[in-house]
């Protein structure tokens, strides 16, 4: 047999072991998590394999986890039938920390440390710490993995450095990783069936294969109590045969211990079920493995989408949007994972939700695709753009659920990404006007469309707004002051976003929208009103005309106009010109 070849862990992972160890002291049970989910992933990949090619399977059918404590040796089993592992893999997957991001969440992590430890741990709990949580409560971890294409092999380590051998036990496992955690002294509680399956059931009961424990039962047992005698008596058949009333006296009650493989978990997926028949707080469980968010959800949807397509999704709104989402808007991630026929395919096709969507969290299965593709082949799949479209329909139907209370909360962490959506979705432009939200001249609170419409004055038939940095800069704005003063009611645009959306937004309701700081405008005037400044203008003409040859340089012309109520001139800008609130955005883009 060779020697076992030593090896160092690349830097990353000592930095990532360091900070694990330093910041999870508390939390150590998510070890158990993060190797069931390991687990999980295993067995998911071997599982895809197989709709290829179905020979993958025959080395062992069985896909699932078992746990297993040997308590007077301190050591905690958690075994897999998944894809295991090669020696290459052994040693790159075990050694090295292959993740992309990592860097980067290293040294955020750092900065996060000098600041505070919540923060930290959120941002941990969002990342999944992986394999190296085994040391939290292990200070040795040993690894046997058999993969189709290798011989088995043996990892060992004690968080310094590892080795990997051929395992000189042979192919004992017929596929899969077997993980021993050579558990602390203070970690001795994980070897308690009961805390093994608390744990289960708080973190990993939605892994959708059986989890087993192997376990001890008491079971009572009838029995005669004397078995030779029974024996015996069998084996004579001559013998006398005795009373029924004396051998039922000769019975006696027994409690024996029975071990075998307990299923902990309930591996039915749970978007299978019938929405009407899961509680609120198992929805709230599932989202919480799915995202490692500690918070719960703040919308949700469950459907079945039957039509030309067949599908179910069950969707979720995270109560916060990550912080660096927009930095990395448009690289095309989203956050739905696909399913064909319960078999999880991939949680990075990313074509199932547009950008600005990129925040909803989700399970998509459906009956109708293919399962023997490629993922190459799924994404040119006809039925994938009609899953997504009614993808997309469902999530902005729940957005448009969220109660009115929540609805501020949502807005205020998700409103960039609906009115980028009015930019970029013309399809579902005027579902995603019915979400958008502005401040206005009417109170402190934001006004839906729909209810600036509704309280619009009579002859009203535009929606006004202008746009500047503040509300109390807009406020002031002589092109607000004159209409609010007739009882206009003006919405105020104050992200730099606003303003571009509604120009992508051709109406809302049958009702334009006007911008006060442009030309054109139309208070309702009656015939009066047209004749006087009608004269204005003439009279006030010389003026007028010389003011542009003046300020030849600087504006198109300059006009007598009625918008003013205070002010004596103001600056607007041309019905198809920038704003001024769009030079103010260009300018300070550029710099
Ligand atoms: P992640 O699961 O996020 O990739 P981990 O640190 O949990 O990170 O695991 C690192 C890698 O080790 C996995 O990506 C996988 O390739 C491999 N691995 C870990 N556990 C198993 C297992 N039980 N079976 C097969 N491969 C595994
Ligand atoms: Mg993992």
């Amino acid at each position: 047999k060779e020697r076992a070849q030593n090896f160092t862990f690349q830097t990353e992972v000592n930095r990532m072991m360091k900070l694990i160890i330093n910041s999870l002291y508390r939390n150590k049970e998510i070890f158990l998590r993060e190797l069931i989910s390991n687990g999980s992933d295993a067995l998911d990949k071997i599982r895809l394999l197989s709709l290829t090619d179905r020979d993958v399977l025959e080395t062992n059918p069985d896909l699932s986890i078992r746990i297993k404590a040997e308590p007077e040796k301190r050591l905690l089993h958690i075994i897999d039938s998944g894809i295991g592992m090669t020696r290459h893999d052994l040693v790159n997957n075990l050694g090295t920390i292959a993740k992309s991001g990592t860097a980067d969440f290293l040294s955020k992590m750092q900065d996060a440390e000098k600041s505070n430890a919540q923060e930290m741990n959120d941002m941990i709990g969002q990342f999944g710490v992986g394999f190296y949580s085994a040391f939290l409560v292990a200070d040795k971890v040993t690894v046997a993995s058999k993969h189709n294409d290798d011989k088995q092999h043996f990892w060992e380590s004690d968080a310094s450095a590892f080795s990997v051998a051929e395992d000189p036990r042979g192919d004992t496992l017929k596929r899969g990783t077997h993980i021993t955690l050579h558990l602390k002294e203070e970690a001795a509680d994980y070897l308690q069936p009961d805390t093994i399956r608390a744990l289960v059931k708080k973190y990993s009961q939605f892994i959708n294969f059986p989890i087993y424990l192997w376990a001890s039962r008491t079971e009572t047992v009838e029995e005669a109590a004397d078995d030779d005698a029974d024996a015996d008596k069998d084996a004579d058949e001559d013998a006398q045969v005795e009373d029924a009333e004396e051998k039922e006296k000769e019975t006696k009650k027994t409690e024996k211990t029975v071990w075998d493989w307990e299923l902990m978990n309930d591996n039915k997926p749970i978007w299978t079920r019938k929405p009407s028949e899961v509680a609120d707080d198992e929805y709230t469980s599932f989202y919480r493995t799915l995202t490692k968010d500690t918070s719960p959800p703040l919308a949700k949807a469950h459907f079945v989408a039957e039509g030309e397509v067949t599908f179910r999704a069950l969707l979720f709104v995270p109560r916060v949007q990550p912080a660096d989402s927009f930095n990395r808007y448009g690289t095309k991630t989203d956050n739905i994972k696909l399913y064909v026929r319960r078999v999880f395919i991939t949680d990075e096709f990313n074509e199932l939700m547009p950008n600005y969507l990129a925040f909803i969290q989700g399970i998509v299965d459906s009956d109708d695709l293919p399962l023997n593709v490629s993922r190459e082949t799924l994404q040119q799949h006809k039925l994938i753009k009609i899953i997504k479209k009614k993808l997309v329909r469902k999530a902005l139907d729940m957005l448009k659920k969220i109660p009115d209370d929540e609805y501020q909360h949502f807005w205020k962490e998700y409103s960039t990404n609906i009115k980028l959506g009015v930019m970029e979705d013309p399809s579902n432009r005027s579902r995603l006007a019915k979400l958008l939200r502005f401040h206005s001249s009417r109170s402190d609170e934001m006004t839906f469309l729909a209810d600036y419409v509704a309280r619009m004055k009579p002859k009203q038939n535009h929606i006004y707004y202008i746009a500047g940095a503040s509300k109390a800069e807009v406020e002031k704005s002589p092109f607000a002051e004159r209409l609010v003063r007739r009882g206009y009611e003006v919405l105020y645009l104050t992200e730099a976003v606003d303003e571009y959306c509604l120009s992508s937004l051709p109406e809302y309701d049958g009702k334009k929208f006007q911008n006060i700081a442009k030309e054109i405008f139309d208070l309702d005037e009656s015939e009066q009103q047209k004749e006087q400044l009608e004269a204005y203008k003439k009279q006030f003409e010389p003026l007028t005309r010389w003011l542009g040859q003046k300020l030849d340089a600087y504006i198109t012309r300059a006009t007598v106009s009625r918008r003013l109520a205070r002010s004596p001139a103001a600056l607007a800008a041309t019905a198809f010109g920038w704003t001024g609130n769009m030079e103010r955005l260009a300018l300070s883009n550029a710099h």
